[in-house]
């Protein structure tokens, strides 16, 4: 039996491993999971796993948590500091799938542990950049990508050398908004946007989706998980989502890894690694599918990725400030106050300032370069309100 926490147990990616989880219990003891606020899923599922220990992020929440656990044995706690030591109580596996920043020093305290981390809070790492890789060196984690084209990724690089890779190529579906015009593109609604033709997944990163921020993410992500250099990092438009993301290698061959576009794939390759399990999803039905097709990513239409490059390129604290700024942006954008277009207007405006602060060295300069990030990014706001 290995033991398992999972942080955001609650969301998209926390239920695809919990949905896993069922069809193996025998394998697996829950050590902590945790949620923001969402009280009855959270307690619900630490009833279901006989968890040790259930976390709420907003502290507001815990006298209920308390309630609906009263008599279980189970452990509860609130607040963001709880969330971190929840996640040094280590266990064999940690499932980091919190959204945003305000997963990172749960994350942090994860690989602190040494243990497995996988790592589907890809906010985190565009934040921490180097910061967390040095983490995981040193205190000897293993981080393995939840990320479906990270996934794809790091199978296809399995037994091979990075110095004989010619390209990295992240496939991205190219979200909902990828026929539009650019005056349709404008007037894109929340609802619209997180309608994704692919997958479904939380709201912040289905709009990142839309707005392609998503694979921009992605470039930097990879980027510091496979160091092959950034310029060997590419982005090809494959609306089907059936290929995953190829590895290109110097004699001319190329690996890419196929599935449905469920993310119980990814997370199961994470839970079985390094063997594999048995999932109960239908096998891929190539006939059916019929046709891949690929386009290059347009940044006219959607400049994010650009952005995405810009920043990873400067390196420093630019990946954390366009992180934090299309937090900002995509919450406003879904709570109604600004255009869809006005994301990656805003994150650009955010990087554009003068004085780019210096690089973080550690978890605490990460943490308040982003929180002063954010505020910066706020104050922009009232710039593109649409009300
Ligand atoms: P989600 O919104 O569905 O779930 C987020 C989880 O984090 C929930 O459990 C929520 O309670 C918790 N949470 C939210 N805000 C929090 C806070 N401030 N503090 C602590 N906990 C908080 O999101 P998701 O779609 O599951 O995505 C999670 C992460 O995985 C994101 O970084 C996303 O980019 C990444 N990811 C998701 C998918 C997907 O298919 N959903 C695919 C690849 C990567
Ligand atoms: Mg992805």
């Amino acid at each position: 039996m290995r033991s398992i926490s999972i942080l955001g147990a609650t969301g998209s990616v926390g239920a695809s491993t919990v949905d896993l989880l069922r069809s193996h219990r025998e394998e697996w003891r829950v050590e902590a999971l945790t949620a923001n606020c969402n009280v009855a899923e959270l307690a619900g599922l630490a009833r279901e796993f006989g968890a040790k220990l259930a976390v709420v992020a907003d502290e507001r929440c815990l006298p209920d948590l308390r309630e609906k656990l009263a008599g279980t044995g189970i452990e509860t706690a609130g607040g963001a500091q709880a969330l971190c030591e929840a996640a040094a109580r280590g266990a064999d596996l940690t499932v980091a799938a919190i959204v945003g920043c305000a997963g990172l020093g749960p994350t942090m305290a994860a690989i602190e542990q040494g243990g497995i981390v996988a790592l589907a809070n890809k906010e985190a790492l565009v934040s921490a950049g180097e910061v967390m890789t040095a983490a995981v060196t040193r205190h000897g984690a293993t981080l393995l990508p939840v990320d479906s084209e990270h996934n794809a990724i790091f199978q296809c690089l399995h037994g091979e050398d990075l110095a004989d890779v010619r390209w990295i190529t992240l496939t991205a579906s190219g979200g909902p908004f990828l026929t539009w015009t650019p005056e349709q593109i404008a007037t894109a609604t929340p609802a619209q946007a997180v309608a994704h033709p692919n997958w479904t997944m939380g709201a912040k990163i289905s709009v990142d989706s839309a707005t392609m921020m998503n694979k921009g993410l992605e470039v930097i992500e990879a980027h510091h998980l496979f160091p092959v250099g950034l310029e060997r990092i590419r982005i090809v438009v494959h609306p089907q989502s059936v290929i995953h993301s190829l590895v290109e290698y110097r004699d001319g061959s190329t690996l890419a890894q196929l599935g449905p576009s469920d993310m119980r794939v990814p997370i199961a390759s994470c839970l079985a690694w390094p063997r594999r399990m048995k999932t109960e999803l239908q096998p891929l039905d190539l006939p059916t599918i019929g046709t891949l097709s690929f386009f290059a990513p347009d940044e006219e239409r959607f400049p994010a990725t650009r952005l995405a490059r810009e920043a990873a390129e400067a390196g420093g604290a630019a990946p954390a400030v366009l992180n934090a700024a299309n937090e900002v942006a995509v919450a406003a954008f879904l709570a109604g106050q600004i255009a869809f277009t006005d994301i990656c207007a805003l994150v650009a405006q955010a990087l554009d300032q003068g004085n780019m602060p210096p690089a973080p060295v550690d978890l605490a300069e990460v943490l308040d370069l982003d929180g002063a990030a954010r505020r910066r990014a706020a104050a922009m706001l009232e710039q593109y309100s649409v009300v």
